[in-house]
């Protein structure tokens, strides 16, 4: 069944018409327009009035980048720490983290910040190990149809940030959230992180209209990823601002102490006086669509 809802813009001045197929994500989609999914995770609430940033390495390389990142971005503002222990990288040579021991680290992070932890999780056998450790729950990209996995976090009540596929619908991303609230988990956060087209001069494509749809059709939290729609540091901020122009909840961004060793994702991770930049940078736009940071 094909239905069409209308979103009205914040200044009302525009209405897209979209639509989606109800039936098939009955609890991931939104039934009146003020109903919105708020989640809690430690201090830091995602969904509401404020912005979250959630920040860190591509990869968790060792002790000290982890505690001088995560320092130096909560003294920013930042309201998660982001780093991967398991990597799921292009090429089987390329690094592919640290397992146990960088979730180790990531708790180390937390402990001297307060700060939640966000880290990947790549297959359903480490739901329990992850578990242990993180605060929120990634699944990357590459991992959003692996319908095994999004079951067993599904079973969880750890909150999961369900990236899209790099060449997923957003009918599928909704699809791929209806598998983890049926089993359970009402706890999820969308992140638009580009898409694959033709374009050769980014990474990806950022699909900025996906924020407003998704807003739209559904009750829970957006973000988006501007490092992996890049791929490039200088076009995070400006990619930012508009994604929370357009009514993201909030941002993951890649940020590293030395960006040029970084052993994953270099060339579009921020270093630690780029995100200061970073924050100061996004803060009228915050403002501008009444929220705060
Ligand atoms: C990441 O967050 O480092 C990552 C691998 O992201 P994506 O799944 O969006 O490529
Ligand atoms: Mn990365």
């Amino acid at each position: 069944m094909q239905a069409t809802d209308l979103i009205t813009l914040p200044d009302e001045s525009i209405e897209i018409s979209v639509s989606c197929e109800h039936s098939d994500v009955p609890l991931v989609h939104k039934k009146h327009p003020a109903h919105t999914t708020v989640i809690q995770v430690r201090n830091t609430v995602i969904g509401g009035d404020k912005v979250v940033v959630m920040a860190g390495p591509c990869a968790v390389e060792s002790m000290q980048q982890i505690v001088t990142t995560a320092e130096s971005i909560k003294k920013e503002g930042a309201t998660a720490l982001r780093g991967g222990a398991y990597k799921p990288r292009t090429s089987p040579y390329s690094f592919q983290g640290l397992g146990v021991q960088g979730l180790k680290i990531l708790a180390e992070g937390r402990n001297k910040t307060g700060l939640p932890i966000i880290t990947e999780i790549i297959d359903a056998q480490l739901v329990d190990v992850v578990s242990k450790y993180a605060d929120i729950f990634q699944i990357g990209a590459r991992n959003m149809q692996n319908f095994e996995l999004l079951k067993a976090v599904g079973r969880t009540h750890i909150p999961v940030l369900l990236k899209r596929g790099m060449m997923s619908t957003i009918q599928e991303l909704l699809n791929a959230a209806e598998y983890i609230l049926s089993e359970g988990n009402p706890n999820v956060i969308l992140c638009e992180r580009g898409i694959r087209t033709f374009e050769t001069h980014t990474r990806n494509t950022l699909d900025i209209s996906a924020v407003p749809i998704l807003k739209q059709l559904t009750h829970l939290p957006v973000i988006v990823d501007p490092s992996h729609a890049t791929g490039i540091r200088e076009l995070v901020l400006p990619v930012s601002r508009a994604a929370i122009a357009a009514g993201a909840d909030g941002i993951i961004v890649e940020v590293h102490p030395n960006p040029d060793q970084a052993l994953s994702d270099g060339p579009q991770s921020l270093d630690l006086k780029d995100f200061a930049d970073f924050m100061r940078g996004i803060a009228p736009i915050v403002e501008a669509v009444g929220r705060t940071l």
